[in-house]
């Protein structure tokens, strides 16, 4: 990305020497993505993040077609950026059915397809879930809403580099990532559409200067877009790998924590699907019997996890997706999630298994009996 900062720092849509070097790179980029998820080049947009990504496709959709079929489709435990746009738009008269999923985080095909109707413009379905790491079965589901006429949409930031992603074999319309999901830089995303005839139609959220063929205006952000293409392609030659090393490192927490608790006689659940080949490789997500999660935080002062709530207060409301899959709140609000990466050592799993189960004695409600 170095260079791009400082010697190429043209605008790559200056029709000069300089843009045409930037030009050359963002295209550089474009190939390396739809290579990652074997698309054509020319599928590939590049926007700001997935937030963005999802906006402009469900918006899009809803103005370009909404007047012909305004029926849209989704899962209870998709991302925020995903369930707001469509509340946004049920505002405009769109009218949309959250589907349940079951309780290890997946949206069921039957459930899916008894829910698809003539008037059903859009399904998305989340490809993998990032709280408690279920992989949809995204073929089957694409393939359903294709059968039934419907446009088919996937958020797949948790899916690259964490799971085979293949567009050859998935009959998807639209799907997006999110560059610092797959250790690129944060800022960067993409949309990818499929190419096909009659021509996707999407109203562009962002008019101006006609970048990106007209559906994203907005100078693009060359380094980070450079750092995107670069973290696709090394994230998608290594994948076996790191999914066999993330899944090592997961489980070596897992099992360190577990004989923690067991030690202590403290009972837990791990939540999310019990099948491994199904749930992502680096994914922890754990209730422990009456933990106190600001406790916890105030004793975990070092080690980076996320709570299964919205914040850390007594009155935080408990995660959505955890309520979704049938934890009750108590429990959704003793849960935290681990995750571990690329750059994880066994050293700093064994320095933080250790500090996890003493923060752990020291963060329960007492027992009153
Ligand atoms: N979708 C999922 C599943 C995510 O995890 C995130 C980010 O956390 C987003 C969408 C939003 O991505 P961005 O922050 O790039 O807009």
């Amino acid at each position: 990305m170095k260079p791009y900062f400082t010697d190429f720092f043209g605008n790559a849509a200056s029709q000069h020497s300089l843009g045409f070097q930037s030009a050359q790179a963002i295209e550089k980029a474009r190939a390396q993505i739809a290579s990652a998820i074997h698309c054509q080049e020319k599928e590939i947009y590049f926007t700001s993040g997935a937030t963005e990504s999802i906006n402009l496709v469900i918006r899009g959709l809803w103005q370009s077609y909404g007047s012909q079929k305004n029926h849209f489709i989704t899962s209870s435990v998709e991302h925020k950026a995903v369930l707001e746009t469509y509340e946004a738009i049920e505002k405009q008269g769109a009218k949309i059915t959250i589907l349940p999923v079951n309780s290890e985080g997946f949206l069921e095909p039957e459930t899916l397809q008894s829910a698809i109707t003539e008037d059903t413009l859009l399904v998305s379905v989340i490809y993998a879930n990032n709280e408690v790491g279920s992989i949809n079965d995204l073929e089957r589901l694409a393939k359903i809403t294709k059968e039934k006429g419907s446009l088919f949409f996937t958020d797949a930031v948790q899916a690259l580099g964490k799971v085979e992603l293949n567009l050859e074999k998935i009959p998807g319309d639209f799907l997006c990532l999110s560059s610092h999901k797959f250790y690129g830089p944060k800022g960067a995303g993409i949309l990818y559409i499929r190419e096909q005839k009659p021509r996707l139609r999407l109203q562009a959220q962002l008019t101006g200067g006609g970048h990106e063929k007209g559906l994203r205006s907005g100078t693009l952000n060359v380094p980070a877009i450079v750092g995107m293409g670069e973290a696709a392609e090394i994230c998608t030659q290594k994948l076996n790998d790191e999914i066999n090393d993330m899944r090592k490192k997961r489980d070596y927490l897992q099992k360190k924590i577990e004989q923690n608790l067991m030690a202590q006689n403290i009972s837990f659940q791990i939540n999310g699907p019990k099948d491994l080949d199904r749930k992502l490789p680096h994914n922890l997500n754990l209730s422990i019997d009456r933990l106190q999660l600001s406790e916890f935080q105030k004793h975990l002062p070092f080690v980076a996890f996320s709570t299964g709530s919205a914040c850390s207060s007594a009155s935080a409301k408990p995660s959505y997706v955890l309520t979704a899959i049938g934890l009750d709140d108590d429990k959704a609000k003793s849960t935290v999630r681990f995750s571990v990466g690329r750059f994880t050592s066994f050293e700093e799993l064994d320095a933080a298994s250790d500090a996890i189960g003493q923060a752990i004695s020291a963060s329960r409600i007492p027992d009153i009996l």
